[in-house]
Parts: C-alpha cells; structure tokens; sequence
C-alpha cells in the first residue's frame, strides 16, 4: 500500500511540531499584588496600569485563584522549585533556613529531559542555585541600584544601573547568545521589584507626582471581631515604617511615629552623584513640606494618610519599571520568533498588603499575602483572553513544567499539572483539588504569629497553634476578612465541617506535629549544643558513623562513655543526639544543619519515645516522623547506610500504654527498612525478661540506660556496623 507523498510530508511534518517542546519563560517579581495588577482589578488601575501583564493576560490565561502556600519570598521559591511544601523541602522561613540544593528540584529534572536552564535575579535561598546550566544571581535580598550579582565563579561583580532594568538586559543577552540553540530552554526571570524598601528608577521617580492615590477601606482597620493576634503584628503603616528606611527621608525621624531603630536608606548610599542628584530632586520639595507638617503638628489620621502614599506611589514606580521590561521581553520574543513556541508566564513570590488592615508586608493567610498572580501564555494551546476559577498554588509549578517537557514527574512531588486546565480552555477538571492548605512558621521579623489553615471556594480557616486558636472567615459575606465567625453560633456546623477538612488536607500533605520541622530555639542549652555540634561537624575529619536521636542517644556522653570510647570513638563517631527531642527536632536539625559537610559511611538512628512519652501521639504519626528523616537522608546522604533502631521499651510492664504505642512503632517500622540503605536492628529482648517485665539494672529509671545496657547496644552494633562496611 501506497501513501500519497502529501499525505506523507504532512505526518512528517506533524511529528516534527510534536517533538518540539515549548521554550518556558518564567517572569517572577517579588511581593507584586493582585491589588496593583491592572487585569486583577487593580485598585490603581486608571493611573498606574499594567499593560505589558495584562498583554500577556489577553493572549493567554489567568488564574483567579492562585495562592501560595507559606507567604514570604524564600520559601515561595523553594516551593516553586521542588514542588513541595516547606516543611518537606527544608525553606521553611527567612531567619533560619538554607535552601538544600542537592534537592530534586525542576529545573535538574529539566536538564535530564534535555532542556537548557538559566536563573537570572533574584534568588534569595542562601545557597547558590544548583541545576541551572547559567545563573547570575542577586545575593540576599539585592539592591535596585547598581546591583551587585554573583558570577557562577562565586565572585561579585557590581553593574552600573537599576536592578529591573539591569536583569532584564541579563535575560536577553542570554536568550541572544544561548549556546546550544538545538535544545529548549527554561529561563527564570526574577525581578527584585517591588520589594522592600521601594526604590524606583529615576525615570519613574516623579510618576503620580500630585495625585492621591486610592485608600483601601480598611486603612484603619480596629482588628475588632477577629483573635488578639492580629493586632500584635509589627507591619503598620501607621507605627512600623522607618523614617530612611521605608520613606526614603534623609537624616534621623523628627517625630515619635517612625520606629526607633531606623536602617536608613541603603539604597542612597549606594547611588553615584549623577543618582543622588535626581533622587534628591524628585523628593526633596515633598520631604520639606513633610517636615514642615511634622513640626506643625500633623494628625496621626493625617500622617498615616501621607505615609500610605509615600509608600503606594514608590511601590507602583517600582512597578512601572517591572512592566516595561516585561514589554522588552514580549518584543525580543517576537522579533526572533521564539514568541510561538515560547510559554510565557507571570507571577510574583506572594501577594501583599497595599494598606489593607493598615499594613504593609506579607506574612498572614489573609487573601491579600495568600494569593499570587500567575498568568500563562502558550500560543496554540492557551485560548486567549480565559479567566479560570481552578484553584492552583505555588507546588503546582514544577510538575506543570515537567509535564510540558514531558519529562516524568515524581511521586512525592506534592503539586498537580495544570496542563488539564491548560488545555480545557480553563475549565476545572473533575478530579480538581477544591481547597489548599497553608502554613507560616513565624519568625521573629514583623511578629506575625505562626498559623497555618485551609481555604475552599467559600470559606477561609485559621489555626494559632501557640494560643490553640481559631479564626473562620465566610469569604462570601465578607471578603476583607474583618470578621472571625468561628465562635458564631450559626457557623458550628461550617466549622466543623472545616476543621475535618483541615484535618483531611494535613494528613494529605504529610503535616503533623511529628513531621512539621521544628527547633528548641528557646532553651538555651539546646541552641548551644546546637551550635557546638555544627562546629564540630565543620572541623570532623574521617567521620565513619552518626549518631542522631534524643536523650539515649545524648547519654553516650555520659553512661555509655566507656563503650563509646571502646567501639565508636575510633570510628570518628558523632554524637548528635539532644536530650528530650522528638521527631520534629531531628527533622529540623537535619534540615537546617550543613550536615553534608560529613559524609558518614553509616548513621544510627534512635528516635520516637519522646513523641510517645511525652504526649502519647498515634504510633503511625511518629513512624511518618521517622520516615520523613530517611526520606531526607536519602539526598543528604545518599551513600550512607541506615541503621533504624527499635525504639526501646519504656515502662516496667508489657501492658503499659505507652510500651504498647512503642511496641506498634517498632511493629511499623519494619515496612521502612529495605536491607539495602536502610537496616532494622532490634536488641529490645535484651532488656527485659520473658513476660517482658523490664530489668532495672539495665534500665534503671524505666526509660534510660545504664552502662551496661550501653555495654549491650555497642556490642550488638559493633558488628552490624562492620558488616556495612566500617
Ligand atoms: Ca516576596
């Protein structure tokens, strides 16, 4: 049988467009609203529109509903790239946490599936990326003026300009002089604008100049009818902005109502004379005139009033800039042809509040942190102009990229494709996830309480763990969010239904207090032992075997010492357990420790007695604590052998509650081992008699060794250690 060549140089042809996986370019900005983006209903639409974004918006589609889920910058980003939620991939806040780059994340994925993958801006994970075939990257938090950016070399190079405008020429060099044009590429654009403290180009610096920009309603939100919390956050317009710092006012405040401890204005600092001169220009008539009201006597209504548009025009100029430049990458697309075979998106690492509740900064759950532009254009597949309702968050990212690089996505990637929305002209698939889950771990900049929470469609709740609170808000009645309707009579029945849903979405998501990373900050000899450890880690040499657990494991410093000295200490042993610590711990300490700075031929793992002692938690929630340890080390360590404890038996008797919990655990945890990576040693019979009546000699307060009891463990670990290989 004979095909007609036409027919033929048709399918061939077909074939080949089929091949030809879509370029991605991802444009990310930092804490850009909702509020402030002309296609969301920008409230400043009339004078400060978005017509680049909202471009892209007309050619592709938008997402009304798209959250984060832990709103502030670096664990957005961690997110974005692992597809996973803080508490698995380790960024859980800005204080404390150092993104793990040897992590899966996408954009390694992508390089296996033969893409080219570029980051260029900001970055913010403290490490330095890992899996991009080309970066240049902003240290820390950036600058908008004549920015410094890391080379792939680990030096810092400084580029005469502004920031948006610098990354952006940074982009497209890239997308100019690509080495390898055969492959396609994924190219992260990420924009310092419009973070903190809000420094516009000079081009921008007289925009709105005279006007009055809109106030949102809750400007002077009471936080009446809502829990104590709250109120004590430290992110007011009114009584948390710095006079330099965040009001670009030269010199020391000259009224109360600024903070105290100002940082000034880095940004003047850094500028040349040419800079200092226009900057000086735009605003020194209007800091004049401020200073004058001020000495006058300015209202606190009146001051609020002024410091609300100092902020909003400097923020939306930041944003001019972000636009336009968004306009140079639309136009280079264009010109070279990429634009058809190229998906553009767009969005920002959170949202932000432009005065609502009186506030500026992130942080909350509340919908104006909660939610993130993302907007897509994919020419061919996206039908223009599509506003969808499907409810997408920030872990959906990765597999979506995946999915168009067809590459294979993994199990414990947390997110879902939005190729089916894609391609469904924006309708919501039936099998769609119809409400998210969210988490902020609290730090101590701007004092918003930790909380985490659910939202549906309709209805938002809120958990205080610190204060075992609640807050249920009805999003249909009232979107601001000023009115807690948990303790309200008539909203038992949503509620509960709520909390059940809350409750279903934790466990989907792999959160309970024995998984969700946690320190012991505030006891100081745990932050001290902590930070002994960590040095002592930094200056091990020829470390064989790792020690981590709690009190038992700690106690090898003490009771055990003579068998420590005996079978470990020439093995270069670290001791890394922490008396009283529970899963949660070690999961943080793992997380948050540099520990790839040893290399251990084998680690011995005793954890679990305390989740069981001292608060009697379900044998099944401490076994996915010890499983979410070994699912880390996996990475961390991928060449060390796992020794798994049994947890030891507690309490004198066989029929003791918390025995039977310790009995179910160790049951369970005969699922984790696999005899190649992970192996199971159990030594508990040595501890007690036949009808399983504990031996105190051993045990003497029911719970911990004596040396001899430690006498036992080394003896039985010694030669499982030697059978590894050590
Ligand atoms: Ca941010």
């Amino acid at each position: 049988m004979r095909f007609p060549i036409k027919f033929v140089l048709a399918l061939l042809f077909t074939c080949a467009l089929a091949a030809e996986r879509p370029n991605i370019v991802f444009i990310f900005t930092d804490d850009h609203a909702l509020q402030a983006i002309s296609a969301y209903g920008s409230r400043y639409a009339e004078m400060a529109p978005t017509p680049n974004i909202d471009r892209l918006a007309k050619e592709g589609m938008l997402f009304e509903r798209s959250y984060c889920g832990n709103s502030i910058c670096g664990p957005s980003r961690a997110t974005i790239l692992t597809g996973k939620h803080s508490h698995l991939n380790g960024f859980m806040d800005n204080n404390f946490s150092r993104f793990d780059g040897n992590q899966p994340t996408f954009p390694k994925m992508l390089q296996k599936a033969g893409y080219e993958t570029a980051v260029i801006g900001k970055w913010h994970l403290v490490s330095n990326p890992t899996g991009f075939d080309h970066w240049e990257v902003l240290p820390g938090q950036g600058s908008y003026y004549n920015p410094d950016f890391i080379q792939m070399d680990g030096s810092l190079k400084r580029f005469e300009g502004y920031c948006t405008d610098i990354v952006t020429d940074k982009s497209l060099d890239w997308l100019k002089n690509r080495k390898d044009k055969s492959k396609p590429f994924v190219l992260m654009t990420q924009q310092k604008a419009p973070h903190r403290n809000w420094v516009p180009a000079i081009r921008h610096m007289d925009l709105f100049d005279g006007m009055d920009l809109p106030e949102p309603e809750t400007l002077f939100d009471d936080y009446k009818n809502r829990i104590g919390a709250v109120a004590k956050q430290k992110m007011s317009i009114a009584k948390d902005f710095h006079w330099g710092h965040d009001m670009l006012l030269h010199g020391k405040a000259t009224d109360p109502r600024f903070t105290k401890n100002d940082w000034g204005n880095p940004e003047y600092s850094r500028m040349n004379p040419m800079q200092k001169k226009a900057f000086d220009d735009a605003y020194g008539d209007e800091n004049a005139a401020l200073i004058d009201s001020l000495a006058k006597g300015m209202s606190d209504e009146d001051l609020t009033r002024w410091k609300y548009q100092r902020y909003i025009k400097n923020y939306l100029r930041t944003i001019r800039a972000v636009d336009e430049n968004i306009g140079r990458i639309l136009a280079y697309l264009e010109e070279s042809g990429l634009a058809e075979n190229t998906i553009v998106i767009y969005s920002s690492d959170q949202g932000f509040y432009l005065g609502e509740h009186g506030w500026y900064d992130k942080r909350w759950m509340f919908e104006e942190s909660l939610a993130m532009p993302f907007i897509i254009r994919w020419p061919g597949v996206v039908k223009p102009g599509v506003r969808t309702k499907a409810m997408i968050q920030n872990i959906d990212y990765a597999p979506t990229f995946l999915d168009v690089a067809g590459a294979p996505i993994p199990d414990d990637i947390q997110g879902k494709s939005l190729v089916p929305v894609l391609k469904n002209e924006g309708k919501t698939p039936a099998d769609w996830r119809d409400a998210i889950h969210y988490q902020y771990s609290g730090e101590h900049t701007h004092a918003v309480a930790r909380h985490d929470g659910i939202r549906n469609d309709r209805y938002k709740l809120m958990r205080f763990p610190a204060t075992d609170e609640w807050m249920l808000f009805d999003l249909e009645k009232d979107p601001q969010e000023m009115r807690n309707v948990a303790t309200e009579q008539s909203y038992a029945p949503i509620l509960k239904e709520m909390r059940a849903l809350y409750a279903s979405l934790r466990e989907k998501y792999q959160i309970s207090p024995s998984t969700y990373p946690d320190q012991r900050w505030a006891e100081k000899w745990w932050k001290d032992r902590w930070d002994r450890k960590n040095k002592e880690a930094k200056d091990a040499k020829d470390t064989q075997v790792v020690f981590l657990g709690d009190s038992i494991t700690q106690a090898w410093e003490d009771a055990g010492k003579a068998a420590w000295d005996k079978h470990f200490a020439p093995l270069g042993a670290l001791n890394w357990g922490y008396s009283g610590d529970r899963t949660e711990h070690l999961i943080w300490r793992l997380q948050n420790g540099d520990i790839q700075r040893v290399k251990p031929k084998a680690a011995v793992i005793l954890i679990g007695t305390n989740n069981t002692g001292q608060s009697q938690r379900p044998a099944a929630e401490t076994v996915a604590g010890i499983q979410r340890t070994l699912e880390d080390l996996a990475w961390k360590w991928p060449d060390t052998q796992i020794v798994l404890m049994s947890i030891f038996p507690r309490a004198e008797k066989a029929d003791n509650p918390l025995r039977k919990i310790n009995n179910e655990i160790n049951e369970q945890l005969k699922s984790l081992a696999d005899g190649k990576r992970i192996h199971l040693l159990d030594i508990n019979s040595a501890f007690m008699d036949s009808e399983g009546t504990l031996n105190k000699d051993l045990l003497p307060d029911l719970l911990h060794l004596s040396p001899a009891a430690y006498n036992i463990w080394a003896e039985a670990l010694a030669p499982k250690l030697k059978e590894l290989g050590l």
